[in-house]
């Protein structure tokens, strides 16, 4: 039984290929942090061109049997995931806080939500059915099937390094294709151990291959003629390039990219209510959540109340190591990045906006730490408004009417996630009519989608047609054969060079 001192992060992470730790031929490595204490916990081996070719041989060699292998053996077998993924969720989640610094609790949702996906994909048999229809023609049937695409590959970001993968490998595998995954350099651990845990559930050798690494990793899974289709989840410019390789390479690639969610609140919302939504939504998980609220669309008068509120809020906000129990918010990934976030914080006022709550704290001297920002005033056209940030700042724009905010999310390129706060049944319901983004919160800040529905964006945060889990999911990992048979009768068999006919 796997347990989380087999991959100690005291030593250059591996990757999994076959079933097995395997240790590449590559001399490149990343260091890997724990960004609670700001220290070095370890390095991960970057894969080279032959070990991603390793892994994609694993994967091709595997898909024969178990592609072959019985619905109710494939179904079974993914109860088994289940339930080892949940026997060991507290390890799962203490590797990721551990490396991606987010709080325990946190982590632990983190694992819940994945786990759900893989109870969907428990229901496999099922979601592959196909469908027919009888007596098309005299003594014809036609019927639809779905088939698995051969070897998928998955590129994963640093931000939910649990949830992300089990969003990809569980359908794609209950779906009977193998997996070769390149998880996020910044927290590599947990995928390796996932991997364990599949294969103490009876996953058999090769069917889910990790390579650990960078772009030459993920540029040779794009390359790979062996590779059928990408799932690609992380920033804009990434996914657009992914998406851009590898479609051009002739393979299926759904790529998810960045955010910006707007959250608007209507004058006749319950202010207290809106702004424990904003603190929940904007500084969970220190704002690195691709459904984060970034920008608060205050309609009307309700901005100066709702900002007094968020501001009393703020200061109860409890920032430290994530394995601290009393901890609400974590450190931010790595030092460069929390660099980068403070820097809007610095250039906001000489862009013309109000910061009215500095997260900056020179006392905060270990780890990547930044406490809760607020700023004001804050207009398209300024980097705090144009850019992704992806971490503990919130924004306010103040506009005069429902229309002048919608217009905002509509005109903003990415369109991942949006909310609006009202007590207004007619306004809520003109705005899932009107606004332009895959996932819409009325009266929920965060609205990722439950297993059984699919979670994507539009405009700049997808590129492809399918969205991640739920049916998209299984369209994405199998493509569909329509078989017309006929079994005649012997007695009404005759020569016909015409076109077949259905009527
Ligand atoms: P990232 O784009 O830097 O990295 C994502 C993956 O791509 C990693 O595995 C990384 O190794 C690889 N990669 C990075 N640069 C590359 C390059 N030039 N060529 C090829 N591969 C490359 O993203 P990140 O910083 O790990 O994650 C944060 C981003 O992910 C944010 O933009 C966030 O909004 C986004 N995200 C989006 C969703 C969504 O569902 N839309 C979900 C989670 C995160």
């Amino acid at each position: 039984m796997a347990n989380t001192t087999e991959v100690s992060t005291s030593q250059a992470i591996p990757h999994w290929i076959g079933g097995a730790m395997h240790h590449g031929s590559s001399e490149r490595s990343g260091a890997v942090f724990n960004p609670s204490s700001g220290e070095q916990i370890g390095s991960v081996q970057f894969a080279s061109v032959e070990d991603v070719d390793v892994a994609v041989q694993s994967a091709k060699a595997a898909f024969p049997a178990w592609r072959a292998l019985s619905l109710g053996k494939r179904a079974e077998l993914m109860f088994r995931i289940r339930n080892i993924m949940l026997e060991h969720r507290e390890d799962i989640a203490r590797l990721i806080t551990l490396e991606h610094g987010k709080v325990f609790d946190d982590a632990r949702g983190e694992v819940t939500r994945g786990l759900e996906v893989i109870e969907f994909c428990c229901g496999i048999p099922h979601l592959l059915k196909g469908g027919m229809s009888e007596q098309v023609s005299t003594g014809i049937d036609v019927y639809s099937i779905r088939q698995p695409l051969g070897v998928v590959a998955g590129i994963t970001p640093f931000n939910f390094p649990a949830m992300v993968p089990m969003w990809m490998w569980a359908p794609a595998l209950a779906c009977g294709n193998t997996f070769v995954l390149k998880p996020s350099e910044k927290d590599p651990s947990v995928s390796l151990y996932l991997a364990q845990l599949l294969s103490d559930a009876g996953l058999p050798d090769g069917v889910l291959n990790v390579v650990q690494g960078d772009r030459v990793a993920v540029e040779t899974l794009l390359d790979h003629p062996d590779v059928a289709a990408v799932s690609f989840v992380g920033s804009t410019p990434v996914a657009k390039q992914v998406y851009e390789k590898a479609t051009s390479a002739g393979k299926r690639c759904q790529a998810l990219g960045g955010a910006k969610n707007h959250m608007i609140v209507l004058p006749d919302a319950d202010v207290e209510m809106a702004a424990d939504a904003a603190v929940s939504a904007g500084y969970g998980s220190a704002g690195e959540r691709c459904m984060a609220i970034s920008l608060l669309v205050a309609v009307g008068d309700v901005a100066d109340p709702l900002i007094e509120a968020i501001q009393r809020r703020i200061r109860d906000v409890k920032v430290g190591d994530g394995m601290n129990a009393t901890s609400e918010m974590g450190p931010l990934i790595s030092e460069a990045h929390r660099d980068r976030v403070a820097s809007y914080i610095e250039r906001a006022p000489g862009e013309g906006a109000t910061v009215c709550v500095d997260g900056r704290d020179p006392q905060l001297e270990r780890g990547f730490f930044l406490r809760p920002s607020l700023i004001d005033h804050v207009k398209p056209g300024m980097s705090v408004y144009d850019d992704e940030i992806f971490g503990p700042v919130l924004s306010v724009t103040r506009v005069e009417s429902y229309q002048e905010a919608v217009t905002l999310v509509n005109e903003n390129p990415y369109g991942n996630g949006t909310a609006i706060f009202t007590r207004d049944g007619g306004a809520a319901r003109q705005f899932q009519f009107d606004v332009q983004a895959g996932m819409v919160g009325i009266n929920v800040p965060i609205p990722v989608p439950v297993a059984y529905y699919s979670f994507g964006g539009w405009k700049q945060s997808l590129f492809g047609d399918r969205h991640l889990y739920g049916t998209e999911g299984i369209d994405f990992y199998t493509r569909t054969k329509v078989v017309t048979a006929r079994w005649p009768d012997p007695a009404t068999s005759s020569v016909d060079l015409g076109f077949p006919q259905t009527r």
